[in-house]
């Protein structure tokens, strides 16, 4: 898993979130409705990945939290591209602030 160091929360384990919810975090803009995906293959987790509404309607992906447990996980996962970490209490910050 990927760390992030941030000014203000300092290290954390980083999540992976498609390049445009990652720049919505950056930059302190609003942030889309944040989907996110957990992908395993067999018993084996690999992780959970965060999709902006546009990059989840590519992948097919139709609601908040999708498990991917077929066969194909794995390889829909390695089509996932573009990602960049944020730290996650950022991201916390972000997705609450766009509910308040
Ligand atoms: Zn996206
Ligand atoms: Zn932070």
């Amino acid at each position: 898993m990927p760390y992030v160091l941030c000014q203000r929360h300092g290290t954390h384990a980083a999540p992976l979130l498609c390049s445009h919810l990652c720049n919505a975090v950056t930059n302190r803009e609003p942030l889309p409705e944040a989907f996110c995906v957990e992908a395993w293959y067999h018993a084996y987790p690999l992780g959970v990945r965060y999709l902006c509404p546009g990059c989840a309607q590519i992948m097919g992906v139709a609601t908040n939290r999708t498990v991917w447990r077929d066969e194909d996980a794995m390889d829909r996962l390695t089509d996932l591209r573009d990602l960049g970490t944020v730290c996650p209490r950022c991201f916390d910050e972000a997705q609450q602030s766009e509910t308040l």
